[in-house]
């Protein structure tokens, strides 16, 4: 973004108009009952600069569950616990063509970290006393990289999450019987979900973002919050398996490292300059917020922000 704070707000201004063509496009997901409880067309959209700068729009306070995006901390987590070889041992780190929850990309272990198969791998790799004591070291991480306290498990979220994740559960069961984790299948997965339901905000989930794009120092500080090392390894997970099967066209058309989530997030990374979160719950048939996607393609045009055009 080398232009000045007027005419960078005037173009995510314009870019927000123009995106309103994808308006009432997709639908909601809902196999998750409790994510039908939204107004489908809600819209926020944050961005935050490596230097603390931020654009906020739309319903910037409105709190949603992160879902997968939430497969990044369950990444960064079963990373800091273990070496990068021990976690790509039991996951691999190739994109797939299938579902996120689909049982096929599953062979000896599941394709990459960011579908579910690879996520509850991860989730089974984090340190901890029990699933309390995992899933508070899981949100403490969000709250330090988002700097915010405000994160929460939405409780509604996690329980109609934990009543309906058949699939989920097979896939849990499916890895313990190929030997992936000896953890009890459905404690790792009570960990999977509660983590999907941390409820955040879209200023809070850019400024998480920006720390990611900051080489994982804090805003502002000098203090690394995530390893080089691993940062280098989430955003390049993120640029070739965040957005499931659409990962590649959609790298083509906005050119960011992404990840969303079924609640119809998806947070951006514009690697030394910023992170941007865009809420948008109407999905595509890819489980991707269709306005969402609108919004940063057109905003990786209108910033100059496409990583593969510079
Ligand atoms: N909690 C969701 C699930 O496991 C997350 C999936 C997603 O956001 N794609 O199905």
């Amino acid at each position: 973004m080398f232009f000045d704070r007027n005419e960078i707000d005037r173009r995510i201004r314009q870019s927000i108009v123009k995106s309103e063509r994808a308006i009432g496009k997709g639908e909601v997901a809902s196999y998750i009952p409790e994510l039908l409880n939204v107004d489908s067309d809600t819209f926020a959209l944050a961005i935050t600069s490596t230097t603390g700068d931020t654009y906020y729009y739309g319903e910037a306070d409105k709190e949603f569950s992160i879902q997968s995006i939430s497969k990044i901390l369950d990444l960064l987590a079963a990373l800091h616990d273990n070496t990068i070889e021990e976690v790509y041992t039991k996951v691999g780190s190739e994109p797939t063509s299938y579902e996120f929850n689909s049982l096929v990309p599953i062979t000896d272990r599941a394709a990459n970290p960011f579908i579910n198969a690879g996520a509850i791998t991860t989730s089974s790799m984090i340190r901890g006393l029990d699933v309390d004591d995992k899933f508070e070291r899981v949100l403490d991480y969000y709250k330090l990289i988002s700097g915010s306290d405000k994160a929460r498990l939405m409780k509604d979220i996690y329980e109609s999450e934990m009543e309906t994740s058949v699939r989920n559960k097979a896939i849990a069961y499916y890895l313990k019987s190929k030997g992936i984790f000896d953890e009890n299948p459905e404690e790792v997965l009570d960990l999977y979900i509660r983590s999907c339901s941390i409820g955040s905000n879209v200023k809070d989930l850019s400024h998480f973002g920006a720390v990611l794009a900051n080489k994982g120092y804090g805003l502002n500080e000098t203090k690394d919050l995530i390893p080089e090392s691993i940062v280098s390894i989430i955003v390049s997970q993120m640029a070739s398996c965040g957005m499931y099967e659409n990962s590649g066209r959609y790298l083509m058309d906005v050119g960011m490292p992404s990840k969303s989530g079924v609640s119809g997030a998806i947070l951006a990374i514009v690697p030394g300059l910023c992170g941007i979160a865009v809420y948008s719950p109407r999905l595509d048939k890819t489980g991707n917020s269709v306005r969402g996607k609108e919004l940063l393609k057109i905003l990786s045009y209108e910033l100059d922000l496409n990583i593969f055009v510079r």
